[in-house]
């Protein structure tokens, strides 16, 4: 099937990835580089796969400029384990706040809550998670653990353009930052992190394969009672290898790093060109339902996320005649996340500029239709 012939697909995750990714992948299913076997049917200890692995950490890091303070691991178990996995490691004292800012935040303050004392900063779920206020009105405990927020919420549609800095608010506990659904899709501010963690199902690769990016001085601070497939500092020391790592998704990681280290767009390469065309995607999306009479996204503009863009039509009762004409044009995957309803646009790395501009023209004309 040639890439033009491919339907649009705005899955939240596991999403589109790149076309090439796939075709080289299926290309070398049943023999990687000559070696006779699939990189599902190597040991993760042969040396093959050990270079699979290295070059993955080695372009990652690149693309996303990760100081050598950081260690990077390839884990398992989701964004949702590690809203465990993160309170075993890191709450020597049993204390944890949290920045309630939508539906998956909220989620890691219960889930945290099973293991330490929680305290919830803000929470703007009372107000529909459609702000972020500002972290100097945050209730911060100087003597958390750390602070855990979730850097874009898949749900809500709200992402935070820039990390908060704790340290002028009188806070040195360290930043924990859930980036599930924006890693790879800008660049990170390393200096304002403690830990970041995220599946890779949205910008990366197939579910089944967590990035966790950890500062080294957080190693060693685990629980006695933490798994130890789970103890960042155990992890680290055996390069991740502590388990059988998840072998086939890593590679595929690895392939979607090596296309993102090429990508082109606007005259610029890499990560940057990445964040312009993702810039550009969501800023026709915005600008489409910003003049819609029909469709709309009430998320402040200065918080909307470039990633994931909830809407919702003025006739609600013209939602699933929406979606399912959408699917019957090749536009896939925009019924809205189930506890929101209307549509939901995630614009993932690999969704380029053409899926978002047909789903705009789809859009308007539905409207013209409708309206
Ligand atoms: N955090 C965020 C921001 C997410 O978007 C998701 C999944 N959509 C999760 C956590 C949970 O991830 P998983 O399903 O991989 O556990």
């Amino acid at each position: 099937m040639s890439a033009r012939s491919r339907p649009f697909n705005f899955s939240a995750g596991p999403a589109c990835l790149p076309l090439p990714v796939l075709e080289q992948a299926a290309a070398e299913m049943c023999d990687w580089q000559g070696c006779g076997m699939g990189v599902m049917e190597m040991s993760h200890r042969g040396p093959q796969f050990k270079s699979i692995i290295e070059e993955a950490e080695r372009d990652l890091r690149a693309l996303l400029s990760v100081p050598d303070a950081f260690a990077v691991l390839f884990m398992q178990g989701g964004g949702l384990a590690e809203n465990a996995i993160v309170p075993l490691n890191l709450a020597r004292t049993g204390k944890v706040d949290v920045m309630v800012s939508g539906s998956w935040s909220a989620k890691s303050a219960d889930e945290a809550a099973r293991y330490a004392d929680v305290h919830r900063v803000a929470d703007t779920r009372a107000e529909g998670c459609l702000d972020l206020p500002p972290a100097a009105s945050w209730s911060l405990r100087q003597e958390a653990d750390y602070l855990h927020l979730c850097s874009n919420e898949t749900i809500d549609g709200v992402e935070f353009h820039d990390l908060p800095d704790l340290r002028p608010l009188g806070c040195d506990a360290p930043l924990v930052v859930d980036c599930s659904s924006n890693q790879l899709s800008r660049p990170m501010d390393w200096s304002r992190i403690g830990l970041a963690f995220g599946g890779a199902q949205k910008n990366i690769g197939p579910a089944g394969v967590t990035l966790v990016y950890v500062r080294r001085e957080l190693l060693g601070r685990a629980l006695p009672t933490c798994p130890s497939a789970f103890n960042y500092e155990r992890v680290a020391r055996e390069g991740s290898m502590f388990n059988t790592p998840p072998t086939y998704g890593i590679y595929i990681a690895g392939l979607v790093f090596r296309w993102a280290l090429g990508f082109e767009y606007a005259g610029l390469r890499g990560l940057a060109a990445i964040e312009r065309q993702n810039i550009d995607k969501a800023a026709a999306l915005y600008a489409f339902l910003d003049r819609s009479a029909l469709f709309f996204n009430a998320v402040a503009p200065a918080v909307r996320s470039r990633m994931n863009i909830p809407f919702f039509l003025r006739e609600p009762q013209l939602t699933d005649t929406c979606v399912q004409a959408a699917t019957a044009a090749g536009l896939l995957q925009l019924k809205g996340h189930k506890s929101k309803g209307g549509l939901r646009a995630s614009l993932y790395n690999a969704m380029p500029l053409a899926g978002v501009e047909a789903l705009v023209d789809f859009l308007q004309d539905f409207e013209t239709r409708h309206g």
